[in-house]
């Protein structure tokens, strides 16, 4: 199946667009080095993921927890945003962007430039406290875990510390949700990329921008469940999708309105 003909005509919608909206899963950032977690291999399938009862329950539990995360910081550290991640920057600045919604905790948006960004899974590159709420930067309870410590706690209060990452068990954060559903619903135009689309409410937001008049256009390498209601399927890596992108926004000069 080709569907690389669809690039222009979505680069149209791209560059007529007032009130774009990315919406990123972990396919975005596959081409950074890290993994989707629910592929086979690599450090995911080694660990099975901590829920959050477990965590609250046992300290076998939050040591398995730490030492899964100190893992992944070892190995993810070096991971840079790619060329997606870049684009997706490049068009907020350009005004023709309004907003990434993301299901990664990797931060890859931010360091490439991402200024508006909705984490609905939270963010690993921070450490909150169960307790108080305290927050942390991971490389600060990295130092710890290398240090020795197996299950670090609060400075503050001396309650359990986690990744500000939404575990299995809990709700996803109510205002960034509340906020998101909002953007999805005034989008005219909702890019889903590297998302397969399958984990719930999250999946539900291109169906509200749809329902809402949005033009839908769906980048993944795989078939999602909403591939028939969208206005664009590609499947092709999204570096490259993105970067032909922007040269085709860019050789076709600015749009009459550009003010920037
Ligand atoms: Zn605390």
């Amino acid at each position: 199946m080709t569907t690389l003909h669809q690039i222009e005509p979505l680069t149209e919608k791209i560059r007529i667009a007032s009130r774009a909206v990315a919406f990123t899963g972990a396919g975005i950032s596959t081409e950074s080095g890290i993994p989707d977690f629910r592929s086979p291999g690599g450090v995911w399938s080694k660990y099975q993921p901590v829920p959050f009862d477990e965590f609250v329950a046992s300290q076998e539990a939050r040591r398995r927890f730490w030492r899964m995360r100190r893992e992944a910081y070892d190995a993810f550290a070096g991971a840079r945003p790619n060329e997606g991640h870049r684009a997706l920057a490049n068009l907020e600045a350009a005004g023709r962007l309004a907003a990434v919604i993301t299901q990664n905790i990797d931060g890859l948006h931010q360091q490439a430039g991402s200024r508006r960004v909705l984490e609905l899974h939270g963010t690993a590159r921070e450490v909150a406290c169960l307790d108080c709420a305290r927050r942390y930067r991971d490389s600060e309870i990295q130092q710890r875990l290398v240090g020795g410590v197996d299950v670090p706690t609060c400075d503050e209060c001396g309650g359990w510390l986690k990744s500000a990452t939404v575990s299995f068990g809990q709700v996803l954060p109510a205002d960034v949700l509340a906020e998101s559903a909002r953007l999805a619903r005034e989008s005219d135009l909702f890019l889903v990329i590297g998302s397969s689309l399958v984990v719930q409410p999250a999946a539900s937001l291109p169906v509200l921008a749809r329902d809402a008049g949005a033009v839908l256009a769906i980048v993944n390498r795989d078939p999602t469940p909403l591939d028939d209601a969208a206005d664009f399927v590609i499947r092709a890596p999204i570096g490259e999708t993105f970067a032909r992108i922007m040269r085709l926004l860019q050789t076709d000069g600015a749009r009459p309105d550009e003010t920037l």
